[in-house]
């Protein structure tokens, strides 16, 4: 798997630790780098419930610091509390509102928490964007990690596998409170096959399929008058507003 996952991202097997779903790597990171009842992890809402959810779970706090009212981050803010958080997690595209994180906002961040703080980019939808992955910024920020999932374009949610990518260094402090044989056998080898050269063809054209499919419901959704949609829709969603909100649910 963690071969299979190299040759994917062009990274070495070093900066990749695999997990039981990205989840789980959120986890490790809250885990491994938070004291509980004295740190905190910074999010960025509307955003990805896990991370508050973990943290509540490990009793470390939750800074919010709202995205902007466009959904990009407020850089600013962030950058502000190195003093006050253990661990950030911004989200590209994000969940729910679909917007990327700008890269120049990830470096400003990754670099005002250098020797302070983790930054950790949440990519599980990254396979629907039409923008690149960000793992070339780990060779410049050694505080980055970058999160991602087999649950979401290679649609195995099920087999539970994610991946942490890093430095090396911080891959050893995760292998430290990791479980020692975390990926059942069956797991590896669903896994393994989803990342050889026929099962990336296979997600590559799934994905496509879906894009499409979202374009056009995205713009049907348009007619309506009733639906403003929000955000963007670089992942698998779209996200509207509708003053006939209880009508929807
Ligand atoms: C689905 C999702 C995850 C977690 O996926 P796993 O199934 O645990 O790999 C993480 N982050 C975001 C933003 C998600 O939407």
């Amino acid at each position: 798997v963690l071969k299979g996952y190299a040759r994917y991202t062009g990274l070495n097997s070093e900066q990749i630790t695999v997990t039981r779903g990205a989840d789980e790597g959120i986890e490790l990171l809250i885990r491994a780098f938070c004291t509980p009842g004295k740190d905190s992890v910074l999010v960025c809402p509307p955003t990805y419930g896990m991370y508050a959810i973990s943290a509540n779970t490990f009793n470390v706090g939750v800074h919010k610091v709202p995205l902007n009212p466009d959904f990009s981050v407020n850089t600013t803010e962030v950058c502000a509390q190195t003093n006050t958080v253990s661990v950030v997690f911004l989200c590209s595209p994000n969940n729910p509102t679909g917007t990327l994180v700008e890269q120049a906002d990830i470096e400003a961040i990754a670099q005002a928490y250098q020797n302070k703080a983790i930054v950790v980019l949440d990519e599980a939808y990254i396979e629907f964007s039409a923008a690149k992955s960000q793992t070339a910024l780990l060779a410049k920020y050694d505080n980055l990690v970058i999160l991602r999932t087999l649950s979401k374009g290679f649609a195995l949610a099920g087999i539970r596998c994610g991946f942490v990518l890093s430095s090396p260094a911080i891959k050893q402090v995760l292998l430290k409170v990791i479980a020692p044989y975390p990926i059942p056998d069956p797991v590896a080898q669903i896994a393994t096959q989803a990342l050889n050269e026929e099962g990336l063809q296979i997600m590559h054209a799934r994905v496509n399929a879906l894009s499409n499919e979202l374009s056009v419901l995205s713009e049907q959704l348009t007619h309506i008058d009733e639906i403003e949609l929000v955000g963007n829709q670089c992942g698998n969603f779209v996200l509207f507003k509708s003053p006939r909100n209880p009508d929807l649910m």
